[in-house]
């Protein structure tokens, strides 16, 4: 089992929150991933050029039996469940779940990158996992979360919206 398998959880359709938390609660079920940290909840605007309602973020840290791929699957195979429909890239969406890190791993194939490309970039990723896990080392840029919070130039503000997610 991996420690520091770190999830990210957006919506931006629909009863957001509600989303955020049958997410996690389905890949709980359905036996995938166990969460042992969560964050807040955070409330941004869309990124892109698409007008679209504002998302609700937050980040968890889960423990799976799974390996990468397979986990890999099993967010796709959730968020289809929830009736997510590809339309057009950074278009709205009930549920987005990305992989953020797992542990020290990197990974760089056609289905999967980790860590996640843009976790740098994205304020509405960085400030929830910094929440959780301001220590945490990015394997590749070799930059704690809290770093990487500071040196962050992403111009969307992040909003506290719950506490609890
Ligand atoms: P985005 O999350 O960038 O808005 P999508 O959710 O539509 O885009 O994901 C597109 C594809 O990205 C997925 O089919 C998945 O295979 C791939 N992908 C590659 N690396 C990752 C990762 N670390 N987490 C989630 N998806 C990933
Ligand atoms: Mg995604």
């Amino acid at each position: 089992m991996t420690n520091n398998v770190f999830l990210s959880l957006g919506s931006n359709l629909g009863d957001r929150m509600a989303n955020l938390r049958l997410a996690v609660s389905l890949l709980y079920r359905q036996g995938y991933a166990v969460t042992t940290q969560s964050s807040g909840v955070y409330e941004t605007a869309a990124w892109g050029d698409i007008p679209q309602p504002d998302f609700l973020n937050a980040v968890i840290q889960v423990e799976t039996v799974l390996e990468p791929i397979a986990l890999m699957e099993a967010v796709l195979a959730v968020e289809r469940q929830m009736g997510r429909v590809r339309t057009q890239k950074w278009g709205p969406r009930t549920i987005d779940i990305d992989i953020l890190f797992w542990g020290e791993t990197v990974i760089a194939t056609e289905r999967l990158t980790v860590p996640h490309p843009y976790v740098q970039d994205r304020r509405f990723i960085l400030k929830p996992l910094k929440e959780i896990a301001p220590d945490f080392m990015h394997p590749v840029l070799l930059q704690t979360i809290e770093n990487l919070w500071s040196s962050c130039i992403d111009p969307l503000e992040v909003r506290g919206y719950s506490e609890r997610l």
